[in-house]
């Protein structure tokens, strides 16, 4: 044993022995504090342990009350201090940087969370840290330092037995480092995030979480240089803009009946220089929009069958897909129409015509109002289409703009063409029944990056 580290664990001994141990001494270990409607069982089934293990621990019995606020020693967790705290996983995180980031081992990590895949650690996943010290890295470090002159990472590695982005981050290394995937990527330093990402990347951040059926995703970068992110969220192509220096902002719908469960949100890094990968991928949670269903419909069936609304909805996809990167809206869309206490039929519904199933969907929120009830439009924007479709009838499509598009269809009269601007509040069409209706009704449609969303 090196004379260091005899006198460390002499150090150790005595500071144990010497230190008076008072009345109410408890097990050593994590703090967890005690909130609203936790019992000592959902606790320590939390970390993996037994009830009765937890109250001993604890100096309690099994059926003692549990106060809120109060603290509790997690046993279990050798060399493990401060009070755990619970937050978010954000774009970028992996293991290896919240064990840097919070001065946790990956295995005290790993247990604390009862992580079963580290490799899928996704985006607004709970992730429980000890604020404060954390375990072990502190005294680690003035040990190793003792014996860094002249010897390598790997030397020091094997001699201290720590891996080598803990010596890297105990050596005081204030530059970023980048190696290969799934080994340490990164050095923090001080002040500075801890993630996965290349250096020239200040943040990522993906809203709401989860990302929900028939809602819009908004995924923010914030990185230095002139060039784009590009990426995916799941199937959808993200289009990211500028909208200052330094910020890029994409959104994207997500699919009323895409199915729940993990998605990839995967970014590129263009501009960034240096060995570092420039990609990065990470699982978001897609939740359901738990949408209803609608009574069973009938339809002719000419208006389900697939040789007619197949080129149909093939045109209109085409014309909704340009991301045009002027923003023409300015502030929240107003209402297309007048009538809007409540609406004869929401989006997301699922759809079931002529008994062959629930395969279809409402992709808009429908308004009532008469033949002739005017159409007014709800943002700036400019007609990409007007005229009449076999299914849709009489529509008109307006692009705002960021792959923003509103879509108005059933009318019975078409008051704009191709090509023109519209302004928010300006009549650009009438109420009516042409296409597949049971009745006069604005079926209006919001797309967002080539995906029709909840307009409301
Ligand atoms: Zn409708």
């Amino acid at each position: 044993m090196q004379r260091w580290a005899k006198a460390v664990l002499i150090l150790s001994l005595l500071v144990g022995w010497i230190v008076p141990v008072s009345a109410d001494a408890q097990a050593e270990g994590p703090i967890y504090v005690v909130e609203a409607g936790d019992t000592l069982w959902g606790i320590a089934f939390k970390f993996g342990l037994d009830a009765a293990q937890l109250a001993e621990a604890n100096g309690m019995t099994l059926n003692e009350g549990l106060a809120v606020g109060r603290e509790l020693v997690i046993p279990g967790f050798q060399g493990v201090s401060g009070v755990l705290a619970t937050r978010s996983v954000e774009f970028g995180e992996t293991l290896q940087s919240l064990s840097l980031r919070h001065g946790l081992t990956i295995p005290s990590l790993t247990r604390l969370n009862r992580v079963v895949n580290p490799e899928r650690l996704f985006v607004g996943q709970d992730v429980i840290y000890a604020q404060g010290q954390g375990d072990g890295l502190l005294i680690a470090e003035s040990a190793a330092r003792q014996v860094s002159s002249g010897e390598t990472d790997i030397e020091l590695s094997m001699r201290t037995g720590l891996s080598a982005w803990a010596l890297r981050t105990i050596n005081d290394r204030t530059s970023r480092m980048w190696s290969l995937p799934g080994e340490m990527l990164s050095v923090p330093a001080a002040g500075r995030p801890t993630t996965a990402l290349p250096p020239d990347v200040e943040s990522v951040s993906i809203d709401p979480l989860p990302a929900r059926q028939g809602r819009t995703s908004e995924v923010e970068v914030r990185m230095q240089g002139e060039e784009a992110p590009t990426g995916a969220l799941g199937p959808w192509e993200l289009g990211f803009m500028a909208t200052e220096p330094g910020r890029w902002v994409a959104l994207q719908g997500v699919h009323a009946m895409a199915e729940p469960g993990m998605i990839d949100l995967h970014l590129s890094f263009g501009g960034t220089a240096g060995p570092m990968a420039n990609e990065f991928a990470q699982p978001v949670y897609l939740a359901s929009g738990d949408y209803g269903f609608d009574p069973i419909l009938t339809v002719p069936d000419e208006t389900i069958d697939p040789e007619i609304t197949g080129p149909e909805n093939e045109q209109v996809a085409a014309l909704v897909a340009p991301v045009t990167p002027e923003r023409m809206w300015d502030g929240p869309f107003l209402y297309p129409a007048p009538y809007t206490e409540s609406f004869p039929s929401l989006f997301g519904s699922r759809r079931n015509y002529n008994g062959t199933g629930y395969d279809y969907y409402h992709a808009g929120l429908d308004f009532y109002g008469g033949t002739g009830t005017q159409i007014t439009a709800p943002a700036r924007g400019q007609v990409v289409f007007a005229g009449p479709l076999t299914v849709r009838g009489n529509t008109t499509i307006v692009d705002h703009g960021w792959g923003i598009y509103t879509v108005y269809l059933h009318q019975s009269e078409i008051m704009v063409s191709t090509g023109d601007s519209v302004e928010p509040g300006e009549t650009i069409g009438l109420v009516g029944a042409t296409g597949r209706v049971t009745g006069p009704h604005l079926h209006w449609e919001v797309w967002v990056g080539g995906v029709p969303v909840d307009p409301l």
